[in-house]
């Protein structure tokens, strides 16, 4: 984090200190830095859409939302993960059902076969540690019972499988730019889709359900579902489109120190496994 991150936030300040992402179009000087991270972290992933929210757990709990999770729902993701992802499929009402991982630390397919029933709506599986999950399988499963895939892209920002960005296989892919993540916001976390339908029932839910007709003015807005607010602000967004230039060049930074890889999986295999 340098001046360039600094220079970003002052812009803001010196262009009519509009913070809030949508409006105040006469003094804001053309600036939209939430709608620009959105297209630029796009593009990265190669992904359809993309909706900034205000953190990673925010992104689940909305993606949970898209796909209009009910109570008795169960969402199935894996033993090995973050308490986020969990939290989420709770709040949303779902019932959250964990599969075992593999020695990749990822969740395993033979498990997770055997947890699929009728009540089963979503699977989200997490990318552990930057190793991509077996998603390829996973979306043929997916497809199979007509579930939906949330990936779980926290620890997986900037990794690939099969020449496809993670967050880009799955019907939506959920990042956080938390202070301890591969690039932060402060606190934030951005919404990948495949899909313009659950683009846009994900975007009313996390501005209150507005649909953001550009004919109505904001206060005369129509709506469709409940919602939350974990709308992204200007400065996390300018922070982040700053953070994002630099993402491969810190990616590959790590790369070259030459981290022993099998040596740091084995100790969390003995570390998870021993328990
Ligand atoms: C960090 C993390 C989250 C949540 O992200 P926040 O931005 O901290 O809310 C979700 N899932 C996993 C696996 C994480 O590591």
């Amino acid at each position: 984090i340098n001046n360039k991150e600094k220079k970003a936030v002052n812009r803001i300040f010196e262009n009519g200190a509009v913070f809030f992402r949508h409006g105040f179009d006469n003094i804001r000087n053309n600036i939209y830095n939430v709608k620009t991270f959105e297209e630029n972290f796009k593009n990265y992933i190669g992904s359809k859409h993309a909706l900034a929210v205000t953190s990673g757990t925010a992104a689940l709990r909305v993606g949970l939302a898209a796909i209009n999770i009910k109570p008795g729902d169960e969402v199935i993701t894996q033993s090995f993960t973050f308490v986020a992802t969990v939290e989420a499929i709770v709040e949303a009402g779902g019932i959250p059902v964990i599969a075992n991982i593999d020695e990749n630390l990822d969740i395993d397919i033979k498990d997770l076969k055997n947890k699929i029933t009728k009540r089963t709506k979503c699977i989200i599986p997490v990318h552990m540690l930057g190793t991509p999950s077996n998603i390829i399988e996973i979306n043929k499963i997916a497809k199979k019972n007509e579930i939906y895939v949330l990936e779980d892209v926290a620890w997986g920002l900037g990794g690939s499988l099969k020449n496809k960005k993670l967050g880009s296989h799955g019907d939506m892919g959920a990042f956080s730019f938390d202070h301890a993540k591969a690039m932060t916001t402060g606190e934030g976390g951005m919404l990948t889709f495949k899909n313009k339908n659950l683009f846009l029932k994900a975007s009313a839910w996390h501005d209150h359900g507005h649909e953001n007709n550009p004919r109505l003015p904001r206060w005369e807005d129509s709506r469709s579902s409940s919602g939350f607010n974990f709308r992204m602000n200007e400065i996390q967004a300018a922070i982040g489109n700053e953070q994002l230039k630099k993402l491969d060049k810190l990616i590959n930074f790590q790369i070259s120190k030459k981290l022993n890889l099998s040596k740091i999986v084995q100790e969390y295999n003995f570390r998870v496994r021993g328990k």
